[in-house]
């Protein structure tokens, strides 16, 4: 596998311009996708972008769980407030 040399490992009718940081797979021009600055098959891009996706909405998860759990305390201790002043009454 050198460069420029080899077949597309996708379309072995054309001409390998590349070669997949990730998979190692000989790629040709279209199939090459620059991200951050690194080439990556659509194949490997698409991978590691349902990884940032999935990275993203755990996160996102996380906080959400968080802040319900914030919530939930506010509402109980709201509602012994109330209570407790309801029952000094
Ligand atoms: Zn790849
Ligand atoms: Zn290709």
């Amino acid at each position: 596998m050198s460069l420029g040399s080899g077949r597309c490992h996708y379309h072995p009718d054309r001409a390998g311009l590349g070669i997949c940081v990730e998979c190692r797979n000989v790629i040709c021009v279209e199939c090459t996708t620059q991200f951050e600055g690194i080439n990556r098959c659509a194949t490997c891009l698409g991978k590691r972008l349902e990884k940032a996706r999935r990275l993203v909405a755990r996160n996102d998860w996380s906080f959400g769980n968080l802040f319900l759990a914030a919530l939930c305390v506010l509402i109980v201790f709201g509602g012994l407030y109330g209570l407790s002043a309801l029952l000094a009454d």
